[in-house]
């Protein structure tokens, strides 16, 4: 896979190999664009880890490494680096923001350990030392739940405790293509830069893609074809599965599910086809058709604590 992106909540979407964007406000863009995908991300995982088997701690922050960027001088113009890798920029009402983290704010250490060498980048990718620094949180929020991240913001060095909530398992990447594009691959969701400006105006339409993507992972689709092999027929059932538990999803996160039947009309009257032009999916009607039948029967379930549990997520393993 060719994704350019960085780490769930985590990195951002430049790295070395692709094409420099030309100045500073395109740098500032591509940091915009993470943040915007990590928040609508962050929205849908917390809303519905009450229906999520499998979970995950969440720092609910983008981080970025100044060796990510082609020209270092100007991603330090464009950004503040109070250590090599730095906050891009922080999720609302994540576990960052409450601890008064924000942009710009260095990341030296987890639980003691320096994880932000510069060997690193030289051995590996530009990403390396992002990946690290996740690698070493999930194993910390693991183990017991809580890490001590060695920080450096404005008013000094100082050592925090992150202890995150769990929100549904799953990560966040912005891929640089143009193309209209967006994929699954068990944990991750991976959206095109094409895709994220074709849905620009209106978040919901970007939820809509991330929670048809988020459904795929959550209903392990993956493992289910590996399983029953990649039919035709298998996996047109997995798409239908996504796209009925995709309203789910958004409508308990506060989003209009009918931004996913907006958004299927747009683009499905451009090409035809659905979010994945590669002919399993159904035809963009019927899509809609299967989306506008499970809006109805969620209106028609109860309400609690403001939720509605998506029958699909009830049987899964
Ligand atoms: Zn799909």
């Amino acid at each position: 896979m060719k994704w350019a992106a960085g780490i769930l909540l985590m990195a951002a979407s430049i790295t070395q190999g692709h094409a420099a964007p030309a100045d500073l406000a395109a740098y500032q863009a591509l940091a915009q664009q993470d943040l915007r995908l990590a928040t609508i991300g962050y929205r849908l995982a917390k809303a519905n880890a009450p229906f999520c088997d499998r979970k995950m701690q969440n720092p609910g922050w983008v981080l970025h490494d100044e060796a990510q960027y082609p020209d270092k001088g100007l991603a330090k113009t464009a950004f503040v680096f109070r250590a090599p890798v730095a906050i891009s920029s922080v999720v609302a009402g994540g576990e960052a923001e409450r601890l008064g983290l924000g942009a710009g704010d260095g990341i030296v250490a987890v639980n003691g350990i320096n994880v932000t060498a510069p060997d690193l980048v030289k051995m590996e990718r530009a990403t390396a030392r992002v990946e690290r620094i996740q690698t070493a949180l999930n194993d910390a929020f693991a183990k017991s739940g809580a890490v001590i991240v060695s920080v450096v913001t404005a008013a000094g060095a100082a050592d925090v405790k992150l202890q995150p909530t769990a929100v549904c398992k799953s990560q966040f990447w912005v891929d640089t293509k143009s193309k209209l594009d967006a994929g699954a691959d068990g944990l991750s969701v991976r959206v095109t830069e094409g895709l994220m400006t074709l849905t620009a105006k209106d978040d919901a339409e970007l939820a809509a893609v991330v929670a048809h993507e988020m459904s795929h992972n959550l209903l392990t689709h993956r493992d289910r074809l590996a399983a029953t092999g990649r039919g035709n027929k298998q996996v047109l059932t997995t798409e239908m599965e996504a796209d009925r538990l995709s309203v789910w999803l958004m409508k308990n996160a506060g989003y209009d599910p009918a931004a996913a039947l907006r958004l299927i009309e747009r683009y499905g009257s451009k090409t035809g086809l659905g979010i994945f032009s590669d002919g399993t999916h159904l035809r963009w009607r019927s899509r809609q058709k299967l989306m506008q039948a499970e809006i109805l029967s969620m209106a028609q379930t109860d309400e609690r604590n403001g939720l509605h549990s998506p029958p699909l997520l009830r049987h899964s393993n």
